[in-house]
């Protein structure tokens, strides 16, 4: 029979860290599920990242359910280490997985999920929406940017500080990635640095065990009824090539965000303009979830109304790993585990109720 009209009892959107950390605690059930990949190999969204990218979490910090990051307490994992550990973990855990498959569309039939693929159509009872924000980069809509003869990307488009030798380029957003990127791209080209606000820097010994923390602590104060407030994610963390970056004081300069293009670079309503040949947006991602518009849930905001990892608007469909609205630091590797656990034993109870 074509496999493809199984009707699965679990469908996994997506292959990277948050799929896996969810098809970790299904294969502990009796569901029949599996992940749909548009991705053709393992290792999510880390195989596109900038060639240099090193995590803020230390190894330790960076575990998936029941495999440890190899490193320990003072190594940041590099890039190539992680996507070879999602791979490992995958192989690891023999998860039923079939790539490269993309679902464009996903709608509802009575009580079965129809989802439109690259590879066909698939049906479930239930679904699990695991795609990340790498698909959707979100770029500001500035004044200006038809006429601008120079070069515009996001962050998720830049690989190597070499493409810009010899160049003026500015780097727009004070988080983690335009921090990392201005750090390596300021050795090889002249580069300026445009933030919305003045940035901020987590102190040096502040690292991925933090944010491990803080989930504890809010998990904690969730169960014992508590108020806490996480500490925010947006700082930059001073990684290896960011303290490196800082003694050569490449952070003391910036200037506010820009109002509009011109031909020739950037500028601002005061009369100020500054020339450059490239402009890197590093202005973070919206949730990738343009396959469930069919279902009409999605906020102007970009996002589906969720109580943890549950839509609220249609019964059988969970979201994980987007951030902090489908669970604090869900969108890390250490974080996204315990939003897994909490999903599949919902799913458990939606599917195989007592
Ligand atoms: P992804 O890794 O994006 O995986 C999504 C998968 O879904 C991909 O394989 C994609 O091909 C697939 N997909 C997408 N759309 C579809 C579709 N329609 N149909 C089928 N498949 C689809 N986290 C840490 O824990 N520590 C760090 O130090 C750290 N540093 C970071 C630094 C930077 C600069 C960035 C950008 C992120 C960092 N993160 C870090 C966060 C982490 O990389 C991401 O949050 C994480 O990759 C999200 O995992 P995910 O599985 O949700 O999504």
């Amino acid at each position: 029979t074509d496999e493809r009209q199984t009707i699965y009892d679990v469908i996994i959107i997506g292959g990277g860290q948050s799929a896996l950390s969810v098809a970790y605690y299904l294969r502990r059930t009796t569901l029949k599920y599996i992940m749909l990949d548009a991705a053709p190999l393992p290792g999510g969204s880390w195989q596109y990242t900038w060639k240099s990218l090193s995590l803020f979490s230390p190894a330790q910090w960076s575990s998936l359910p029941g495999v440890f990051m190899p490193g320990g307490q003072h190594h940041y994992p590099s890039r190539a280490e992680t996507i070879t550990y999602l791979q490992e973990y995958e192989l690891r855990y023999k998860f039923p997985v079939a790539r490269p498959v993309k679902v464009t569309s996903v709608v509802k039939k009575e009580d079965t999920f129809v989802l439109t693929t690259t590879a066909g159509y698939y049906y479930a009872k239930a679904i699990v929406s695991a795609t990340g924000s790498y698909a959707n980069p979100f770029i500001p809509d500035i004044p200006g940017s038809a006429s601008f003869k120079g070069t515009v990307l996001h962050s998720s488009q830049y690989r190597e500080p070499e493409d810009f030798s010899g160049k003026r380029v500015a780097i727009v957003g004070e988080g983690n990635s335009g921090a990392q990127i201005l750090a390596e791209v300021s050795k090889v080209a002249s580069a300026l640095w445009i933030t919305r606000q003045p940035p901020e820097f987590l102190p040096d010994d502040i690292d991925g065990k933090y944010l491990f923390d803080a989930a504890t602590q809010l998990y904690q104060a969730k169960q014992q009824g508590r108020d806490y407030q996480p500490p925010s994610l947006g700082h930059i963390v001073m990684v290896p090539p960011v303290k490196e970056a800082r003694e050569r004081g490449v952070y003391q300069h910036f200037l506010p965000a820009f109002d509009h293009f011109y031909p020739d670079g950037i500028a601002w309503n005061t009369g100020q303009q500054e020339a450059v040949d490239a402009v890197i947006f590093c202005t973070g991602f919206r949730p990738a979830l343009a396959h469930l518009a069919p279902l009409g849930i999605i906020q102007p905001d970009g996002r589906i109304k969720t109580n943890g990892t549950k839509a609220t608007g249609i019964t059988g469909l969970w979201l994980t790993g987007y951030g902090s609205w489908t669970g604090f630091a869900s969108a890390t590797l250490i974080g996204v585990g315990r939003t897994a656990k909490q999903t599949v034993e919902e799913l458990s109870s939606f599917l195989q109720p007592a």
